[in-house]
């Protein structure tokens, strides 16, 4: 069994000079005790803990390693700039260079505006549509996660009705309730927001139904208002393009961050002709933003976009470990359910409104050296290989076979009693 304490002692520590020991998603507190809170390296596909177990890392960061941790050539390009110049009085001809490299990669982009997290390019998308429209009203999908300022944040705390006010919430997948959020919105939508596919936390996810995407671009055109894609979490792991090329749809905008310099902090809003203006007259801007050994990094990455085969690779692995996960579930006698695209699975079992047994499941699967979640989805990477599939699978056979024994016993989540409530 492994060992714990330095993450224990962290922890202690943490709650001390941490509000709440750690925020946000990355906190542990809706995870499993068992999981570490705290890690101390990440090499390739892997990830070690402050006590110094190494996982197989199935979350890559929750996003931003897509090809590998510590990958050699993008952290040269990085460490190589970082010795030229960073943070300086402007930007270095880098920028320029990645958006010329962005605007030849993005079918539907003629520009790209950088920033550093996600939430800054989605709420700079909300501002960009609301300059180009004179209008107010966000349409967006409920349970869709957009980032973590007042206006999208998840959490009720702190945020007051104005924050929130002109959004209008309709069912992701669902043409007539996407019709009548916009037909509520009547003359002010300046904007409908879409994930690639239905990536919410704590339920199944869905792939975008095109009937959807059509729809939500002949909106916008009939209204006037742009329409956004948010590629934030799942760009690059569906497609080398905007994922909604794939329906032949395109965006006026869309939003990207995470993977784009392999764990980097970069975030960019990509948008089209019409938005140009705008774009450009809006007043975005932070002083980490033109970073120039972030930019030389993500060259580096869109580089390796272009120029391997990951996206071919990360998906035959995700088939292989979805078929084989499948096959042991279903000789266990479980009701398992791997939902959203290879690359991006979620997991959850049948007849497990409190999670008990998907915790019990990701709790043998992370004793095995395995980290999964219970209730993300998670991330493929191209350090990955066949070999750490079929070890993942090795893992899942067994934790299968004692989530058989245990699952009798299993009490309540408390910490998820949440959810048997909202579902
Ligand atoms: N949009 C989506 C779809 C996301 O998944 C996220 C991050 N999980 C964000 C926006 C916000 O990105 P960030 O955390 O970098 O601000």
């Amino acid at each position: 069994t492994q060992s714990n304490s330095r993450d224990r002692e962290l922890r202690e520590r943490a709650a001390a000079v941490i509000p709440g020991g750690m925020y946000g998603h990355q906190s542990v507190g809706l995870l499993p005790d068992d999981y570490p809170q705290f890690f101390e390296r990440g090499e390739g596909a892997h990830i070690w803990d402050a006590d110094g177990n190494r996982y197989l890392d199935f979350m890559c960061a929750y996003g931003p390693n897509l090809f590998g941790y510590a990958h050699p050539e993008i952290d040269a390009a990085f460490v190589r700039q970082l010795g030229q110049g960073d943070t300086l009085t402007g930007p270095t001809g880098l920028m320029v260079e990645l958006a010329e490299t962005l605007v030849r990669m993005v079918s539907h982009a003629d520009w790209a505006i950088f920033c550093k997290n996600g939430t800054d390019a989605t709420t700079m998308a909300l501002t960009t549509a609301r300059a180009h429209t004179k209008r107010r009203i966000v349409v967006r999908a409920k349970g869709a996660y957009h980032g973590a300022l007042p206006w999208c944040t998840p959490r009720p705390a702190g945020v007051i009705d104005s924050d929130r006010a002109h959004q209008i919430f309709c069912d992701y997948n669902d043409v007539a309730s996407l019709e009548a959020a916009v037909a509520e919105a009547g003359d002010d939508l300046a904007a409908i927001f879409a994930a690639p596919f239905r990536h919410d936390a704590f339920i199944d996810q869905a792939e975008p139904d095109a009937a959807y995407a059509r729809k939500a671009r002949e909106l916008c055109d009939r209204t006037g208002a742009l329409l956004v894609v948010d590629e934030v979490r799942a760009g690059f792991r569906l497609s080398r393009d905007c994922s909604w090329s794939r329906l032949g749809v395109s965006p006026d905008l869309s939003t990207w961050g995470k993977c784009l310099a392999n764990g980097h902090p970069l975030s960019v809003m990509l948008g089209n002709e019409k938005a140009r203006r705008a774009a450009a007259s809006v007043y975005v801007t932070g002083s980490f933003w033109f970073q120039a050994a972030t930019m030389a990094a993500a060259l580096e990455t869109l580089r390796l976009v272009r120029e391997t085969d990951y996206l071919e690779r990360i998906t035959a692995l995700g088939d292989r470990l979805r078929a084989g996960l499948d096959a042991r579930a279903r000789a266990a006698g479980f009701g398992f359910r791997q939902t959203g695209p290879a690359t991006m699975p979620l997991f959850l079992f049948d007849d497990d409104p409190d999670l008990r047994k998907g915790f019990c499941f990701s709790s043998e699967m992370l004793s095995r050296g395995v980290y999964v979640h219970p209730w993300h989805n998670m991330f493929l990477c191209a350090a990955m290989t066949e070999a750490d599939i079929d070890q993942t699978l090795d893992a899942a056979e067994a934790a299968f076979a004692v989530l058989k024994r245990q699952a009798p016993a299993l009490g309540p989540v408390e910490k998820l009693a949440f959810l048997s409530g909202a579902h």
